[in-house]
Parts: C-alpha cells; structure tokens; sequence
C-alpha cells in the first residue's frame, strides 16, 4: 500500500454553493453523520458568520462526538489593513469551536492587486497572520490556495511564496486549487510536482469540473504527490460542480490501492450517494458512475450472454463491491438470455429450454413491438412471466369501467365508475378526481379496498405519459408508465394503447396485481 490519502468532504460549503442545493442546519448535520460513519476524514461544515444555519449547524456539531471524522470550519485570510486579532472573521472561527479550520488565501497577482486591491507583500502578510494567530488558537489549519494553478501559470515564484508564507506560519496541508475549473491534468501533474519538490507540509487538490476533469484532475494531483483530496457527494458545487468523490473513493480503493475510506464502507457507497441525493431533495443520477441505476446495467444481447457466462468479461468491477447491482434491461435488442437472467432477479425458476421460456421471449418481442417498454416496468414483466408460467391466479378482474368529464362554469369534474370482480363477489365503486386518471385511480382503488385492505398503502408516485407514433396525430399510441409504492418498496408497470384512459388502466391494474402478488 502506498500512503494514506486523506478525503476531505466539502459537500456542506462547496457543494451547497450548487444551483438548487439548499441545506437546513438539520440537513448538514445528518449528512455529517453519515460522512463521519462512512469514514471520511474531513467534513467541512460551512462559513461560521455567513449565515446563521452555519452557525447553527457548528454549535450542534461541537456538542457531538465525532467517531472517525475532524469536523473543520471555512473562512479567508484577515482584511487588509486590519490586525488579524481585531478582524471579526477571527472571532466568528473560533465561536465555531472546531479542531480544523480551513483558510482560503489568494495566490494569483491578477486577484491581489485587482481585485482585492492589496499590494503583493500584504497578501502575504495577511496569509501569514491569519495562519499563525489560529494555530496559536491551538487550531490545525488547512491553507485552501485559491487560483492555485492559474496563479502559478502567471507568475511561479509570488505563488510559491504566498504557499510558504502558510506553510511557514504554521498549516499542516496546503490545498491547491483550480478554482476555475479550466486546467487540464497534464497542468496539474506538473505544478502539484513543483510544490512537492518546494514546500514540506502536507498536499492536497481541490478541483472543479468546469472541463468535465474534476475527478481526473484531482487524480492527477495525487498521482504527482498530493495525499489529501478535497470534494463532494456526488460532484455537487459551483457551475458544473467538484471533484465527485462518489467517483475518487472507489478509484483510490480499487485502481489505485491506496487507502483512502476504510475498505469496510466501500459497499455503503451507493447508499451514501442517495442519501445525501435525497436530504437535497435531488433525484440520483442513473448514470453516475460507480453508483448510478446504469452503472452496471446491461442491454446488447451479446453483451448479457457474455456477463451470464463470465461476470467480468463486460464489468470493471463487481457492482456488489460499492453497493450496487447488476441490471439486466429488457428490451427489443435482447434475447432469451436477457428473460432468463431478469426472471431469475425476480424471483422465477425458468430453464433455457423449457416451453414457457420460449413463450415468454416471443410475448416479449410482440409487446414490445406494440410500444410496451420494460425497463422501467419491471413488475409489469414480473406479471407477464408470473402468469405465463401459471404460477398464480389473478387476485382480480376488472369487469367494465365508464369516465366521464362535465365541465361547468370554467372548472371541469371528472368521475369515474369501475366493476370488480374477485372470485365470485363484484365491487361497484364510483370515484371523483382532479382528471380522468385520477378518478379512475380513486374507483379502482376503492373497489379492491374492500377485498385486499392492504391495497389503501399503495401510493402512485409518478405517472408519465409519452406519444410513441407522433405522424398519426391524435390516434397515435400512447405509453403510460405508472411508478408506486407502498413505502417499502417501488415498482413501475407500463400500459400501450390508441386510448390514454385504457393504457392508464392497464399500467394501474398491474400495479395493484403486483402489490398484491407480493404480499
Ligand atoms: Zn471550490
């Protein structure tokens, strides 16, 4: 094993600086949590004085024991002008009462003397100060270098002092930064390789993704000497966000061999990317790399034959190593391998040769060729494969349905009837609804409550409509494709028809049929 790489999670300061990313004091500390469990070694919690929630946020923080991770605070060099001990940012970082604070410093003359108007010995001054005066405060203190590599492209020898002047007062790692996200690795291996050779304190990398290089650049900061990479859950940040460290801690454990999270937590991965995707009210990115719902899924018939053979020979790693699956997507491409693999992840015994494994492939096809899609409507195949295989009777059959629209004085009511039949008893319900859909959902629904109670858990979570064949204008077929749940679990079925209201109809009775298959 090479050295430690230390992971350093900005996802609270920098990733909340993400467009729509917004997160309440409770909202960090979760998230803290669950860093600080999975085993990263830095959270950095926000801005003491920006906002009050960040305040908040750190005098919970101070008051919980902190299992694996040093909780640090963020904040900037002293005003110029000003004596560190007299400058409000000072006392704002020490309120938050946090064995780390990091300091961001300006590196790059451009910004020195045109931006903040300093002249170029004062900035080093003022970095010195701020360094020294916190770790006199008994603070290990992180020296973010912001325009670390555009600073040192403009003028080599001011960067690297303003470096020195941190590490000479005293911070324990210096991070350079690629603020603006523009770098490309080759840039960073080489002025990461200069300030190894110049400075003694610890490395680190802080990259954007500006170019699409974010975790490439970081990589490439590490691979020239750097052993502390800071960055976010899920990329999230400023524009097109951070270095992704959902991408960097796999890559250190299983490419690199360097440890970085403890190799224990590897399988929470997956699950660590949703939850902080689901504190931030986002919906996870199903092709994000290493934990996407894509990420090991397959489709290309010769592809699945491959993988059902030999796992690896179409997979990098196995997917259960950082929490994920493997997928098999049905689909018009695919072949009886395909059906035979996706029965067996539903639960079904089917062998290659028998009838039913034919049956089911050639049904397949002709539904799909109708428009049904089954990717996203698993428990629609589920069904298809149950009945087909004469596994299980159907729980119940809908008889007959009438909707109607009346509208009056500008605002419309929809209503809808629906006959059940279970066995040899018939449920006649009548429902209203916001539309046609709605209305039928409502009657269906009450209709089988009386029969199967369990059925009032299950909830529509989404519906989505899509026009397969747009030329044939308001004849065209329509796709329906239902998400539900019962709060334990999610399921998706899909139905096809010429009429919206059928192909509702078909995608809702599969969803009761499943939920109540699987009691
Ligand atoms: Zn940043």
């Amino acid at each position: 094993m090479r050295p430690d790489v230390e992971i350093y999670d900005t996802t609270l300061r920098d990733g909340s600086q993400g467009e729509g990313i917004n997160f309440s004091a409770l909202d960090k500390l979760r998230i803290a949590e669950k860093l600080d469990a999975f085993g990263v070694h830095y959270i950095e919690g926000g801005w003491p004085g920006s906002n009050p929630k960040d305040m908040e946020f750190f005098k919970q923080a101070s008051k919980r024991k902190w299992k694996h991770a040093r909780i640090a605070a963020f904040s900037m060099t002293r005003r110029k002008a000003m004596a560190v001990e007299k400058d409000d940012l000072m006392r704002q970082i020490l309120e938050a009462e946090t064995p780390v604070v990091t300091i961001v410093g300006k590196t790059w003359l451009l910004h020195v003397t045109e931006v903040l108007r300093a002249r170029p010995d004062e900035n080093l001054a003022m970095i010195g100060d701020t360094v020294r005066y916190l770790t006199d405060h008994g603070k290990a203190v992180i020296y973010d270098a912001e325009h670390a590599f555009d600073g040192f492209k403009d003028d080599p020898d001011y960067a690297l002092a303003t470096w020195q002047a941190a590490e000479k007062a005293g911070a324990e790692c210096i991070a350079l930064c690629d603020t603006n996200g523009g770098c490309l690795p080759r840039e960073i291996a080489r002025i990461v390789g200069v300030a190894r050779d110049r400075l003694t304190a610890r490395l680190g990398i802080h990259t954007h993704n500006d170019c699409g290089l974010g975790v490439a650049n970081g990589l490439a900061g590490l691979e020239a000497g750097a052993t502390h990479i800071q960055g976010t859950i899920n990329g999230y940040g400023e524009r097109t966000g951070n270095c992704n460290l959902t991408s960097v801690i796999p890559i250190l454990h299983f490419k690199l061999k360097r440890a970085g999270a403890p190799a224990r937590s590897l399988p929470k991965l997956k699950e660590l990317s949703e939850f902080v995707d689901e504190i931030a009210n986002l919906r996870h990115d199903p092709r994000q790399p290493w934990v996407g719902q894509t990420a090991f899924a397959h489709k290309g018939g010769m592809h699945v034959h491959a993988i059902d053979r030999v796992a690896h020979s179409y997979e990098h790693i196995n997917p259960a190593e950082v929490g994920n699956q493997r997928r098999v997507l049905v689909s018009d491409m695919s072949g009886r391998t395909n059906i035979l693999m996706k029965a067996a992840e539903l639960g079904f015994k089917l062998a290659p040769e028998a009838p039913e494994t034919r049956v089911i492939t050639a049904e397949v096809k002709r539904r799909e060729s109708l428009g049904f899609e089954y990717e996203a409507a698993e428990a629609s195949l589920a069904l298809l494969i149950g009945k087909t295989l004469a596994h299980r009777e159907l729980p119940f059959k809908v008889d007959g349905y009438h909707v109607s629209i009346r509208s009056h004085n500008g605002s419309s009511v929809c209503e809808a009837t629906v006959k059940v039949r279970v066995g040899d008893q018939t449920a006649h319900t009548v429902a209203e609804g916001d539309g046609p859909v709605n209305a039928l959902d409502g009657a269906l629904r009450a209709a089988l409550a009386r029969f199967f109670p369990a059925i009032t858990h299950v909830q529509l979570t989404d519906y989505k409509v899509r026009i397969l064949d747009g030329v044939a204008g308001t004849a065209a077929k329509t796709r329906v494709l239902i998400s539900s749940s019962d709060g334990k679990r999610d399921w998706g079925t899909v139905g096809v028809s010429e009429n919206i209201i059928t192909a509702s109809l078909q995608a809702l009775v599969d969803s009761m049929e499943f939920a109540l298959m699987k009691q």
